[in-house]
């Protein structure tokens, strides 16, 4: 059976391979690269970020930051094109988040981790309690 799914651009439905979009919207987003790349390539925009790419090119922002998480272009050849941490807007060439907020995102995720360990020690602190007052009551019998 085929794998029929909605195009995440255009919401069509067509038979899934590899791609998340249909084969119309799938010809665009590479006519886009191709304009985005020919652009790039010029020795004179080289360093162009990835906002003054959208002005010249008029491609979407987000299809370009696809692109960049895609390796598709690459922030060794293209250092300036960063597209902005889902946190604090710094550019950021891989992943979601900047060095920083991901930093501070683990930081949190290890103290909820701590605060997971010490409820767990209190709960089998308190179940041993229960085995004292359990085993005291017994010897009181
Ligand atoms: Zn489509
Ligand atoms: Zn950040």
């Amino acid at each position: 059976m085929a794998d029929l799914a909605n195009c995440v651009r255009c919401g069509k439905v067509f038979v899934k391979q590899i791609r998340d979009v249909c084969r119309d919207c799938y010809k665009e987003e590479e006519a886009a690269f191709q304009i985005v790349y020919d652009f790039l390539r010029k020795q004179i925009n080289r360093e162009a970020t990835l906002i003054e790419v959208v002005e010249a090119t008029g491609v979407d922002e987000a299809l370009i930051t696809k692109f960049i998480k895609e390796n598709r272009l690459r922030t060794t050849m293209f250092p300036k094109l960063g597209y902005p941490c889902e946190k604090c807007r710094t550019p950021i060439t891989s992943g979601k988040l900047c060095m920083n907020c991901a930093e501070e995102l683990k930081h949190d995720l290890d103290r909820v981790e701590q605060l997971e360990k010490i409820t767990e020690r209190n709960k089998l602190l308190s179940d041993d309690k229960k085995q004292i007052y359990y085993t005291i009551d017994k010897h009181r019998r």
